[in-house]
């Protein structure tokens, strides 16, 4: 099973042992958790139509609970976006066992394990890509993808250059609304991530991200 083999994945040896080491270490608000520490398994329904793709796992938010935008700032900024999008059954994204569920919608990102600083290198990125290839061939009502960050853009752009549908990227430039239909059919959407540094700054607003989503949904007919 796919899921499996993600959590299972070693192929990033600083990665791993960053995960670990922060799972070890705790932040002190999180001294009795004990920190999923592994690859962040994907999350969301498999008839999705529209995916959230997204950077990678925050040290103290998905790395500790094992689900994406989990138990971080980003998740609580995305979570009620969602919900009010229709994608989300309730706004709060705190544990994996808090009965969230996702209408719609997949949730993903091109790197699976936290990396220092939120970086992944170039070699990472690439090492994770076959999984991103890999569930999108899975997805196959798939229609729209929201990039939440410029990273999550060039990694989709990439997985439609590995897949032949896409040939040269030059037309395709970052900036937060903008959308663009890839050969062969599916839709991609830019959108800022909802990072702090984004939404504590006003550079990402409830509105903007809501306005994206719904946008999403209108464009995957749902
Ligand atoms: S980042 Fe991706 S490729 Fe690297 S170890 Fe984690 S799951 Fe594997």
């Amino acid at each position: 099973m796919l899921k499996a083999r993600i959590v299972a994945c070693e192929l990033c040896p600083r990665l791993r042992a960053h995960c670990a080491e922060v799972g070890r270490k705790r932040r002190r608000a999180y001294a009795g958790w004990e920190y999923w520490g592994r690859p962040v398994p994907s999350f969301g329904d498999g008839k999705a139509r529209v995916m959230a793709l997204g950077l990678a796992p925050g040290a103290h938010g998905s790395n500790r609970t094992g689900r994406p935008f989990t138990g971080d700032g980003s998740g609580d900024f995305l979570y009620p976006v969602l919900h009010a999008a229709g994608f989300a059954s309730q706004s709060a994204s705190t544990m994996r066992d808090d009965g969230m569920k996702l209408t719609g919608l997949w949730i993903c990102s091109v790197v699976r394990c936290a990396p220092p600083g939120n970086k992944p290198t170039t070699e990472e990125l690439r090492n994770c890509a076959p999984w991103l290839d890999q569930e999108m061939k899975l997805l196959t009502n798939l229609r729209v993808v929201v990039c939440l960050g410029r990273i999550a853009f060039d990694g989709l752009l990439a997985h439609a250059m590995r897949t032949g549908a896409l040939k040269t990227r030059a037309k395709f430039v970052f900036a937060h609304g903008a959308e663009y239909k890839l050969p062969g059919g599916l839709i991609a959407m830019a959108s800022y991530h909802p990072s702090l540094q984004n939404t504590n700054t006003g550079k990402l607003t409830r509105a903007m991200l809501l306005k994206v989503f719904k946008r999403a949904r209108k464009l995957a007919e749902l």
